[in-house]
């Protein structure tokens, strides 16, 4: 199918897949195989210096997953994409394929809980400090922030759990004069409320778990790589030299760039990262994921329209602090959610509740319809909160540095009908303040 002229509804439901390629199957088949035959020993030669494109094993590819990965691609105007076992390793490798060997990552404090503790435990003892910017909105921090040995910018493009929206292209404007990338963690947005490479970003990750999937059900990470970074600007060393591995079929050896010119970082990672490090997604949880994006617009355009009418709600209730989502009244991230997120900021977000820890408590046990959880973009609603869970992990400084405050609560909101999710949200602060 050419994807070229496809809107994005379409795309969804279609991209990466032709029947006539699998039997006429109409729903993509479950590929539930962990090798292929590889035909003769001249197909092999013909696979290995990749001209001819097929699979060999499924830890390096699958065509179930190979649907997923050209179909996300597409919905992200992306040159590729691949697909890994989870949100996490989608970030760890994005960042160790830039950084491996040593270096710098710019970002900022405002990032999901498990990126932050991975960041200060592990990242380090693999050679790479992490440097945070304190205001993330302040761009002239992020210029001063880049050092000669930094390689890449690492955001959030709408933050868990507090749903701060950051300005792409100044962002991606301020690494692109450095020659270093803009990576974006864009799980909240999804690419139905956002594509961050029209904006500048060059590498997009996401926990597929989440809203891409949309039903609780699988755990999945994705990378997406845009065209327009130039790995060879002299930074990126592993994208220009040559391997062995990569020889065509004459035997001359290639670098990643010249084997996969479109494809030069998530090709990287796939021969590198999901080769040896091995968090393959597998075919089941694949369609599991296709399944779920079939749906994502019609799914999340509900719950962009749920969760309006929730903030309405909660801007009104006598318990409720103050509310972090875009498209409150007095959120300082209006005018740049108007500009990046037309279709709505998204269904999670946070607030604030008065009272005392018990109050707190007695609110996040009261709640019947919410479910309490650690998860975000499911088809139910969900409520968790941070500072104990999802941000637990993090001592006092860092949560303060997060903008986790103790009185922190994050909704996640479904598919339920609003005036239920109300109506729970309303008797769960009753039973609290009784
Ligand atoms: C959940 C989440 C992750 C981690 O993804 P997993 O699929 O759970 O590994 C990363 N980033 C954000 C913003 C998340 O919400």
């Amino acid at each position: 199918m050419s994807e070229v002229n496809y809107g994005f509804d379409t795309l969804k439901v279609r991209a990466g897949y032709n029947p006539k390629d699998h039997n006429y199957a109409v729903s993509v088949p479950i590929y539930q195989t962990a090798s292929y035959e590889l035909g003769d020993t001249e197909r092999f030669e013909r696979l290995r210096s990749f001209s001819e494109l097929g699979f060999l094993y499924t830890r390096i590819g699958n065509p179930t997953v190979a649907v997923l990965e050209q179909r996300v691609a597409a919905l992200d105007g992306a040159s590729a994409a691949i697909a890994v076992a989870s949100g996490m390793a989608a970030i760890t490798y994005t960042l160790l394929n830039i950084a491996e060997g040593g270096g710098r990552i710019l970002t900022t404090h405002q990032l999901y809980g498990g990126t932050v503790d991975n960041f200060k435990k592990l990242f380090p003892k693999f050679g790479i400090s992490i440097d945070k910017v304190n205001n993330p909105d302040d761009i002239e921090e992020f210029r001063r922030g880049i050092r000669e040995d930094t390689k890449a910018i690492y955001i959030e493009s709408i933050s868990n759990p507090n749903a701060i929206v950051a300005d792409l292209e100044a962002i991606a404007l301020a690494a692109h004069e450095r020659n270093i990338p803009l990576i974006v963690d864009n799980t909240f947005a999804t690419p139905y409320l956002l594509n961050p490479l029209k904006y500048g970003a060059d590498i997009v990750v996401y926990s597929a778990t989440k809203a891409i999937n949309g039903h609780g059900n699988v755990i999945a990470g994705l990378i997406v790589e845009g065209s327009n970074f130039d790995w060879g600007n002299g930074k990126f060393p592993q994208f220009t030299e040559s391997h062995y591995l990569l020889r065509d079929s004459s035997g001359r050896e290639r670098s990643f760039l010249d084997a996969f010119p479109t494809s030069p970082f998530t090709g990287r990672i796939r021969m590198n990262y999901l080769a040896y490090f091995g968090a393959v997604l597998g075919p089941f949880d694949a369609y599991l994921v296709l399944l779920g994006l079939e749906t994502i617009s019609e799914r999340i355009q509900k719950q962009v329209s749920n969760t309006d009418k929730i903030i309405k709600y909660l801007e009104e209730e006598e318990h409720v602090l103050w509310i972090k989502h875009p498209s409150t009244k007095s959120s300082p991230y209006r005018a740049l959610a108007e500009k990046y997120l037309p279709k709505g900021a998204g269904a999670a977000f946070s607030f604030g509740i008065k009272g005392t820890e018990s109050q707190i408590n007695k609110f996040l046990n009261s709640v019947r319809l919410f479910s309490y959880q650690a998860n975000v973009g499911d088809a139910r609603s969900l409520i968790i909160n941070p500072p104990k869970v999802t941000h637990g992990e993090l001592q006092s400084d860092a949560q303060k540095l997060a903008d986790i405050t103790p009185e922190n609560i994050r909704l996640s909101i479904g598919l339920e009908d609003p005036e239920d999710l109300i109506a729970d949200l309303r008797q769960a602060f009753e039973k609290a303040y009784s």
